[in-house]
C-alpha cells in the first residue's frame, strides 16, 4: 500500500531515460517472444496510477490485464499476504495442507452462481485452470471432445492454444496442437451478417447444428465459453445465445464451463458475468482478478463433477500457494467492503456516455460495448465496418505518450479496451477520457 498521488503526470519523453536504459538491458537478457505494451518500467502502482522509474504517472486503464481490480497495492492484500509470507511461503498443499486454501474454496463456493454443492481446486495461472476444467469434464463424462467458440481465448499452453481461436500471436509456429477441440460460431452482434438482433438465435442454432452434425453431442465432454469474450474484442454474446448453449449442454449431458478468468470478480458489475442472463455454469474458471495481483487460479463447480477426478489426479507443486491464497482473501474482502460491483457499474455510467458521444463525433468508432469496467470501442474505416487496426495502434500510442495506459485487443486488432482498477477515482477516469478524445481529434 503506497501513498502514490492519484494524478497523471508526464515529466519525460515516453519512454524516459531510465526506462530506456532498462529496455536495453532487457533486450539483451529477456527472450524476444515476451512482448510489452509500453517500454516503460514500473516503479510503483496504486489505485488508478502506475508510476514508472522516471517518475511519470500513468492513468491505469489496463489493471495489468484485468488483474489488479482492487488496485496494485490494496491494503488488505498487502496485509494478509505479508503476514502469510512471515509465517511460511510454501509447504505444498499436496504435502501438508493449510487453512488459506480451504478458505478460498469456501469463498468461491459462496460467490459463484448456483446454490448446489460446490468444490474447487486451485492452480497458478488461468491456462492451468482451463486445462484442469477439461481434465475434470473428461473424467466426469468419459467423453473427449471439447467445444469452443470463434474469437475465444483460453491461454498459451498447448491445450489452451488449441482452444484459443486467434493464430497471431498466440499460435503461429507453435503447433501441433491438442486434438479433439472443435470451434463453432459465437453471436458477435456488431459483425453478425443479418444484424445484431438476429445474432443470438441464429448463432446458437448454427453452433448447435455444427456440434450435432460434425461432432455428435454424445461425444462432447465440455463446452467452454467466456461470458464476455476478452481477447476476442470484448464481445458480449447477443442476448439469448448463452442461455441456448447452456440449455443444449444440460440436455445432452455436456459440462458447461464458463471461463470467467477475465470477466469475473466484479469486473462487469456482477461477481461473475454469466449472472447477467442468469446462467449457472457446471464449472467456472477464475484467475486474473482473484488475488489482487498474486498468481492464483481456480476451477469451481458442481461437487459431483469436481470429485470425478481420482485422488492425486489434480494438483501441482505451487497450486494454491499460501501467499497467493492470502492475497485472494484480501482481494475478496476488499471487493465486499468497498462494494466493487457498484463501483464497476459507476465506471460504466461515466464511460459509456462519453464514448457514445465520441462515436457520434468520430466515425471511425464503429461500436461501443461492454459492461461495468470491461468496456471497449471497435475502430473501423470511415463509413464501413472494415477493421481499422492502424488507427487503433495510433490512438493507443497517443494515449501512452500523454500518460494514459490503454490496451488494445480483438481478433482484428481494432479494439481499444478499458479495464481500469475498480478503485480508480472519478477524476482520473474523466481525465483519461479527455486524453482519449483529444487523441481521436488529433488523428
Ligand atoms: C487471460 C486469460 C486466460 C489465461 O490466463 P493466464 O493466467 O494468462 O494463463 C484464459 N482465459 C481467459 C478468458 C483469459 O482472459
Amino acid at each position: 500500500m503506497s501513498t502514490l498521488p492519484q494524478e497523471r503526470r508526464v515529466v519525460t519523453a515516453i519512454p524516459g531515460p531510465k526506462s530506456q536504459e532498462l529496455q536495453s538491458r532487457r533486450t539483451a537478457s529477456v527472450a524476444a517472444g515476451v512482448g510489452s505494451v509500453m517500454p516503460v518500467f514500473a516503479a510503483r502502482a496504486d489505485g488508478g496510477i502506475v508510476e514508472d522509474v522516471d517518475g511519470n504517472r500513468f492513468i491505469d486503464f489496463g489493471s495489468g490485464i484485468a488483474v489488479t481490480t482492487v488496485g496494485a497495492s490494496a491494503e488488505a492484500v498487502v496485509r494478509r499476504a505479508s503476514a502469510q509470507l512471515a509465517d511460511f511461503t510454501h509447504t505444498c498443499f499436496m504435502v501438508t495442507p493449510y487453512e488459506g486454501y480451504v478458505e478460498v474454496a469456501e469463498q468461491l463456493a459462496e460467490l459463484t452462481p448456483g446454490d448446489h454443492a460446490k468444490k474447487s481446486a486451485l492452480f497458478n495461472s488461468g491456462a492451468e485452470a482451463v486445462e484442469n476444467a477439461v481434465k475434470i469434464a473428461r473424467a466426469y463424462t468419459k467423453r473427449t471432445a471439447v467445444v469452443v467458440f470463434d474469437h475465444g481465448y483460453h491461454g498459451r499452453t498447448n491445450l489452451t492454444m488449441a482452444l484459443t481461436s486467434k493464430n497471431m500471436p498466440y499460435k503461429q509456429g507453435f503447433g501441433p496442437f491438442a486434438p479433439e477441440v472443435y470451434r463453432v460460431p459465437v453471436a458477435y452482434g456488431y459483425r453478425w451478417p443479418t444484424g445484431a438482433e438476429n445474432a443470438g438465435a441464429e448463432a446458437s442454432a448454427q453452433a448447435i447444428d455444427q456440434i450435432n452434425k460434425q461432432i455428435g453431442a454424445e461425444n462432447v465432454a465440455a463446452i467452454i465459453i467466456e461470458p464476455v469474450l476478452g481477447e476476442g474484442g470484448f464481445i458480449e454474446p447477443a442476448k439469448g445465445f448463452l442461455p441456448a448453449i447452456r440449455q443444449f449442454a444440460s440436455d445432452n449431458g455436456i459440462v458447461f464451463v464458463a471461463d470467467e478468468i477475465q470477466s469475473g470478480f466484479c469486473r462487469t458489475g456482477q461477481w461473475f458475468a454469466c449472472e447477467d442472463e442468469g446462467i449457472v455454469p457446471d464449472l467456472i474458471t477464475t484467475a486474473k482478478g482473484i488475488a489482487g495481483g498474486l498468481p492464483l487460479s481456480a476451477v469451481t463447480g458442481r461437487a459431483e463433477i469436481m470429485d470425478a477426478a481420482h485422488s492425486g489426479g489434480l494438483g501441482g507443486t505451487y497450486g494454491g500457494n499460501p501467499v497467493a491464497c492470502a492475497g485472494a482473501l484480501g482481494a475478496i474482502e476488499t471487493m465486499r467492503e468497498l462494494d466493487l460491483n457498484a463501483k464497476a457499474k459507476r465506471i460504466e455510467e461515466v464511460m459509456k456516455p462519453r464514448l457514445t458521444a465520441m462515436q457520434e463525433k468520430f466515425d471511425i468508432i464503429g461500436d461501443v460495448r461492454g459492461r461495468g469496467a470491461m468496456i471497449a470501442i471497435e475502430l473501423v474505416k470511415s463509413g464501413t465496418k472494415e477493421p481499422n487496426p492502424e488507427a487503433t495502434a495510433q490512438i493507443a500510442k497517443a494515449c501512452h505518450a500523454e500518460g494514459v495506459l490503454v490496451l488494445t485487443t480483438g481478433t482484428y486488432g481494432n479494439v481499444v479496451r478499458f479495464l481500469p482498477p475498480l478503485v480508480i477515482g472519478e477524476e482520473l477516469l474523466t481525465d483519461g477520457l479527455d486524453v482519449l478524445e483529444a487523441a481521436f481529434a488529433a488523428l
